[in-house]
This record gives C-alpha cells, sequence and structure tokens, in this order.
C-alpha cells in the first residue's frame, strides 16, 4: 500500500497495537493495561500451542489446556480498561513517519498505533511422515521439557537423523523405560550413531511407512519387518514465523528467521517491539520457546515501549540512560 492510501486513522492512534493472543502478546496487554496505555490487542486464533493437550513446565500451570490458560488470560485483562482485544488477522501493516503504524486487517478493518509489540509467534513445519500431524501435541511432541515426562515408563521413539537427535533421546534416557531412534531411511553422523550405541539406544534405520494411534499408543509401521508400539514419540520440526510483517516493516532478522532483538524486545525499527518465540536476541542461536518466557519476554517489551513512549512524551530517560550532553557544555 502507497503512502498516499493509507486511510486516515491515525489522529487518535492506540498508545499500542499488539498483535498476537498468545503468551507473549496476552502479557504484554496485561502490563499495558496496569499503566493504564491505550491498547489494541489483535489475534486471528492460531496458537503455536493450539494441538496441545496441555501446557506443561510452567510453575503454577503444569497440565493447564491451552484453551484455559488464555480464557484466564483473557478474564484478567478485562479489569483493565485501556486494554481492548479484538478477533482480527492483521494482514499489512505500514509505517507511517512521524505518526507510527497503521495496521490493515484481513475484514478490510484499519487501526493506528503510536507503536507496536509484535508477539505473533513462530509454526511448525513437521517432516513428512505419514499419520504424524494428527499426533503432534499429543502423543507425538518435539520438546521433551514440554511433552516428555507424559511419555514416561514407556518405550519411545525419537523420529529422524539430525544433529538434534542423540540430544533428544539422551534427554528422555531417565524417563522412558525403552528409547528407540527411527531414522526414516535417513543417515545418523557416525559420531552420534556411536554415542547412541554407547548409550544402549536402539537405532531402526527402515523408512516409517505409518504411524498411527492404537488407545494410548502408538504403532510405528515401516516399509520393511514388524511394527513397533511405543508411548510417545519425540520429533523436530522447522519453525517458521507465522506472520509476515518483521518482512513487511524492513525488520533485521537473525540466522533462525526470528526477529532480532535487543534484551527488552526492541527491534531494528524505532517504535517496533516484538515478544514471544518469533524474536530473540543474538545471544542464542534459536528462540527459548516456551509458555513461561513468551510471557517473559511480553512484560519487558511492553515496559520498555512504556519506558520509550515516557521519554518521548516527557524527555524523561529510562533508568540508568546516560543523560544527553547539554549544548554549552
Ligand atoms: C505442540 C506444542 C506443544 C507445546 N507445549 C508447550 C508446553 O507444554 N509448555 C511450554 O512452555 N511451551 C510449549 N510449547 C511452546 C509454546 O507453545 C510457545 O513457546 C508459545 O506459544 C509462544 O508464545 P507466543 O505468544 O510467542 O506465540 P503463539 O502462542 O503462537 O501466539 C501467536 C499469536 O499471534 C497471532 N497471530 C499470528 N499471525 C497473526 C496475524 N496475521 N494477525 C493477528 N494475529 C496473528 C496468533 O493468532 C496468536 O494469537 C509448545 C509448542 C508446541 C508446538
Amino acid at each position: 500500500m502507497s503512502q498516499n492510501n493509507i486511510p486516515n486513522k491515525t489522529a487518535d492512534p492506540y498508545d499500542v497495537v499488539v498483535v498476537g493472543g498468545g503468551p507473549a502478546g496476552l502479557q504484554a496487554a496485561l502490563t499495558l493495561g496496569r499503566v493504564r496505555r491505550r491498547t489494541l490487542l489483535l489475534d486471528s486464533g492460531e496458537y503455536r500451542n493450539g494441538s496441545a493437550d496441555a501446557i506443561h513446565n510452567m510453575i503454577t500451570r503444569d497440565g493447564t489446556t491451552p484453551a484455559e490458560f488464555r480464557a484466564a488470560a483473557l478474564a484478567e485483562l478485562k479489569t483493565y480498561d485501556s486494554v481492548k482485544v479484538r478477533e482480527a488477522t492483521v494482514s499489512e501493516i505500514v509505517q507511517v513517519p512521524g505518526s507510527g503504524f497503521v495496521v490493515f486487517l484481513s475484514n478490510e478493518g484499519v487501526v493506528a498505533g503510536r507503536t507496536l509489540l509484535l508477539a505473533t509467534g513462530l509454526r511448525d513445519q513437521l517432516p513428512p511422515t505419514p499419520g504424524l500431524p494428527e499426533l503432534f501435541g499429543s502423543l507425538a511432541a518435539h520438546c521433551p521439557y514440554c511433552h516428555g515426562f507424559e511419555y514416561a515408563d514407556t518405550h519411545v521413539a525419537v523420529l529422524g537423523s539430525g544433529p538434534q537427535v542423540p540430544r533428544m533421546a539422551l534427554l528422555m534416557e531417565r524417563v522412558a523405560s525403552r528409547l528407540t531412534v527411527l531414522t526414516d531411511g535417513g543417515k545418523l553422523d557416525p559420531d552420534h550413531h556411536a554415542i547412541l550405541d554407547a548409550a544402549g539406544i536402539a537405532v531402526r534405520p527402515e523408512v516409517v511407512t505409518d504411524l498411527r494411534r492404537s488407545g494410548s499408543r502408538v504403532t510405528v509401521a515401516f516399509a520393511q519387518g514388524p511394527d513397533e508400539e511405543v508411548g510417545g514419540v519425540l520429533v523436530s520440526t522447522t519453525p517458521v514465523q507465522s506472520a509476515p510483517f518483521a518482512d513487511q516493516l524492513g525488520l533485521r532478522l537473525l540466522p533462525s528467521g526470528c526477529t532480532e532483538v535487543d534484551p527488552v524486545g526492541r527491534t531494528s525499527m524505532r517504535g517496533v517491539y516484538a515478544a514471544g518465540d518469533s524474536a530473540h536476541t543474538p545471544a542464542t542461536p534459536i528462540p527459548l520457546s516456551s509458555v513461561v518466557a513468551a510471557a517473559a519476554a511480553g512484560k519487558n517489551a511492553a515496559m520498555a515501549l512504556d519506558a520509550d513512549l515516557l521519554t518521548i512524551d516527557h524527555g524523561l530517560l529510562p533508568p540508568g540512560a546516560p543523560k544527553l550532553a547539554s549544548k554549552s557544555s
């Protein structure tokens, strides 16, 4: 959209438009609501853990379903009169120099914000093993810390042949009663094979033709050889940004494909903040993905954004910031 075609919606912008209603966006909205920042949260309703039975490894919420988590968060946000939550899909975001951002919704609505907080998350591309999409989030998972203990004391399969396979298998060593790596026709690095052999972890190299739920277990069928019954499957995914806004705005990206942020969520563009799975600092090769980390990043970005608005509106520097030299000194 060219600058000339931008509707005149910038007269009364929100202080912040938060795009994304997962843990990062919800927590950011809570933080902003508590200081009465005029905040609009837009949520298209597609969450990374949408297929998961439950959230695990989050203190006080271990075993809560993602839907319960969101319902509780939305109920809490109702207390804060400056926060508006809207179910809407954002299609495009345009920067309007000097006044902020215009956010176009796919139903043709338009809203404006002085600042933006992108909390749009990642999506997982799965390997093409038949049956895997139906199991992902319950009997198949990508993170032993989130969904590993649920397979405790059962025979667990680790699917794949990539560099992450031995780590995933060894993480499950104390939890599973037995482990088998299914390379699905792929070739393990010989050093990794040796590590697995030394740990007594079996490797099956045949192509996997099907993963099928049988009660609370998974039946693994192979191109050759007998089926295996396992209590769960761990598999690496390829995470990709779920929304195009970092590209649209020309934000600096990291080799992971995520948006580069400073430790408090500032992106390479003034006025744009990012939090949650889709953003991280260069200090880590990938985002530290989890519900609690996303929520923490949302809170930090909201506080940084609020402090930056205080600087813009009142000239008040954030705590610890060096004073600007006066012209006469
Ligand atoms: C199967 C599975 C199970 C998991 N289990 C756990 C677990 O047990 N414990 C744990 O800590 N972590 C778990 N995770 C990781 C966890 O889901 C993520 O770390 C967390 O959801 C990241 O939060 P987020 O707010 O960054 O993104 P998300 O939760 O993915 O939220 C993104 C938000 O952005 C919105 N959005 C995207 N595009 C647009 C658009 N164009 N317009 C408007 N809104 C948009 C979406 O609708 C959504 O509201 C799991 C992940 C997966 C895949």
